[in-house]
C-alpha cells in the first residue's frame, strides 16, 4: 500500500481563509493526503495568504524563502516537495509570484480549490500550474464534504461559508477584487452541511462570508432568504447550542437580523460590526456608503431586542486626508458605543484600490500616534467588559481541556475564555459558571450548581452606552 503524502498548510489572515485551509485538507484526503503540522516533511506546502494588512505579501515571499531551503533539504533526502501558493495575495498577484519565487508550483486563487488535484498535476507534467480566474461554477457545489472523523477532530466549534464575496467596493479594500462579486449559497446545501456537522459533534456554528449579512441564498420556497431567516431555520436543527455570524456591514443589518437576535435564544449575543472610522466625511472617503449616525442607529436597534448584546468592531487610523479632527471623531464613537472587543490598524495601501492613488497621507508619526490613543481605550474597554463579568453566573460552552491540569475551557456567549477544574466529560456542554477572576484575557470560575442558573445581566456586560 502506498504510505499517504504529507500535506502542510499555513493560513494567514481571516476566518474565511481557516475554512477555506479545511476545505482543501478534504479536498487533497481523496488524493492520498493526510496533514501535517511539519512543514519540513510535507509532500506538499499550501501558504493560504492574506491580502488585507500591510506587508502580507512580503510576509509569503519571506516565507518561501524559508521553505526554498526546506525544499532543497527534502530533495537531499530524495524527496519532491512540492509548494502552492493560495488564497487573496494568490488572486491579486498570480503569476507573479512564480516569477518573484520560481520555487512555488502552484498557485490558486480562492474560487478555485476544488481544482487543487488537477492543478498538482499539471504542475507535475508541465512545471507549473496557475488558476486564478473565477469560474462561471460555484465552487461550493465541488468541493467535498469533511468526512466524520475530519469534523470530529476539529472540535465542537465550525465555520460554515454561507456567502462569499462583496460588492461594496470600499476603497482601502481589495475583497471585491480577490473575491469576486457576492454570491450565496441555497439555503437548503447549508442546511445539509449544518445536520452533517452537528451529527458530529459540532454545537457552536459561525456563520461566515466577508459580507455575510449580505447573504441573499435561494429558500426551499425559491425565494430569497435574508440572513435572519437562514439563522431561524439553522436554529431548529437539533444539537445546535450557538449560531454566531460574521463579518457583517452596517448598512445591510436589516429587519430579519434584527428580529433573530430578538427571537432565537442560541444566536449569540456577541456582533462583529466593522465601522473603521468615526468621522462622515472618512466614511465617504472610504465610500462605506453609511454614516456615523446609520451606524449608531443599528447598534440602538439590536440594543432594543437584546439588552446584553456586545460588539466588536474594526478601525483604520490614518486613511488619506484623515485630520485630527476626524481621528478625534473615532475616539469619541469608540467613547459612545463601548466595545466589548476591537482591532484597529494603521492605513496601507493595497495595489489596485482607489485609496492607493489618494495623496493626502498622514504622517507615520501620526499615525502610530493615533493608533496608540486608540489601541489604549479599546483595551481600557475590553478590560472594563471582562471585569464586569467577575461575579456573574454565565453560560459557557466547554471546548477543550486547558493546558493547566485539570482545568477545563470553554467560551461565554462573549467569546472571553473561560477556565474550570471539571472532568472532561462537559466538553461539548454549555454550563453555568460562576466567574470569580479575570487572568490577562480569560476569566476563571466554578461550574454552578444548574438552579442558579441565570443570563448574566444586561447591565453588567455592557460598559459605555451613550447618546
Ligand atoms: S464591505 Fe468589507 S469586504 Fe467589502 S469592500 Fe468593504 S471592507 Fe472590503
Amino acid at each position: 500500500m502506498t504510505p499517504p503524502r504529507k500535506l502542510h498548510i499555513k493560513s494567514y489572515g481571516c476566518q474565511m481563509n481557516v475554512y477555506d485551509a479545511q476545505r482543501m485538507v478534504d479536498t487533497l484526503a481523496g488524493e492520498g493526503f493526510v496533514e501535517t503540522a511539519q512543514a519540513e516533511e510535507a509532500d506538499l506546502v499550501i501558504l493560504n495568504t492574506c491580502h488585507i494588512r500591510e506587508k502580507a505579501s512580503e510576509k509569503v515571499y519571506s516565507e518561501l524563502g524559508r521553505l526554498r531551503v526546506a525544499r532543497e533539504e527534502a530533495a537531499r533526502q530524495g524527496r519532491d516537495m512540492k509548494i502552492a501558493v493560495a488564497g487573496c495575495v494568490a488572486q491579486a498577484e498570480g503569476e507573479e509570484i512564480i516569477h518573484r519565487a520560481p520555487v512555488v508550483d502552484v498557485v490558486v486563487g480562492p474560487q478555485s480549490y476544488h481544482h487543487l488535484p488537477q492543478l498538482l498535476e499539471r504542475a507535475s507534467r508541465d512545471g507549473k500550474a496557475i488558476e486564478t480566474e473565477f469560474p462561471a461554477a460555484d465552487k461550493f457545489g465541488f468541493l467535498p464534504q469533511p468526512k466524520p472523523g475530519a469534523i470530529r477532530a476539529r472540535g465542537i466549534s465550525a465555520f460554515v461559508t454561507v456567502q462569499e464575496g462583496c460588492d461594496k467596493f470600499c476603497t482601502f479594500c481589495v475583497v471585491p477584487y480577490t473575491r469576486g462579486a457576492e454570491v450565496s449559497r441555497p439555503v437548503d446545501k447549508i442546511v445539509d452541511d449544518v445536520k452533517r456537522l452537528t451529527e458530529n459533534g459540532v454545537r457552536e456554528l459561525t456563520l461566515i462570508g466577508q459580507n455575510v449579512n449580505a447573504y441573499h441564498g435561494e429558500g426551499p420556497d425559491g425565494k430569497s432568504w435574508p440572513l435572519g431567516k437562514l439563522l431561524q431555520r439553522l436554529a431548529e436543527i437539533p444539537g445546535i447550542a450557538r449560531l454566531r455570524y460574521s463579518t457583517s456591514h452596517p448598512r445591510d443589518v436589516d429587519d430579519s437580523l434584527i428580529e433573530a437576535h430578538r427571537d432565537l435564544a442560541s444566536l449569540m449575543p456577541f456582533v462583529h460590526l466593522p465601522v473603521q472610522s468615526g468621522s462622515d466625511r472618512m466614511l465617504a472617503a472610504m465610500n462605506r456608503k453609511h454614516t456615523v449616525k446609520d451606524y449608531r442607529d443599528v447598534i440602538e436597534r439590536f440594543r432594543n431586542v437584546r439588552q446584553d448584546i456586545a460588539f466588536s468592531s474594526d478601525f483604520i487610523v490614518g486613511f488619506p486626508g484623515e485630520s485630527a479632527e476626524d481621528f478625534s471623531a473615532t475616539l469619541a464613537l469608540v467613547m459612545q458605543i463601548g466595545y466589548a472587543a476591537a482591532y484597529s490598524f494603521k492605513y496601507s495601501p493595497r495595489p489596485g484600490t482607489p485609496a492607493a492613488d489618494m495623496r493626502e497621507t498622514v504622517s507615520t508619526a501620526d499615525m502610530d500616534e493615533r493608533l496608540a490613543r486608540l489601541q489604549e481605550l479599546i483595551d481600557s474597554q475590553q478590560s472594563a467588559f471582562n471585569r464586569a463579568a467577575i461575579g456573574t453566573t454565565v453560560d459557557v460552552l466547554f471546548e477543550r481541556p486547558a493546558r493547566n491540569p485539570g482545568q477545563i475551557v470553554g467560551r461565554t456567549a462573549w467569546l472571553q475564555p473561560a477556565h474550570v477544574m471539571a472532568s472532561p466529560d462537559i466538553i461539548g456542554q454549555v454550563m453555568p459558571v460562576k466567574i470569580e477572576s479575570l487572568e490577562r484575557y480569560s476569566l476563571l470560575g466554578e461550574l454552578a450548581p444548574a438552579a442558579t442558573r441565570h443570563r448574566a445581566t444586561p447591565a453588567s456586560n455592557q460598559i459605555s452606552i451613550g447618546a
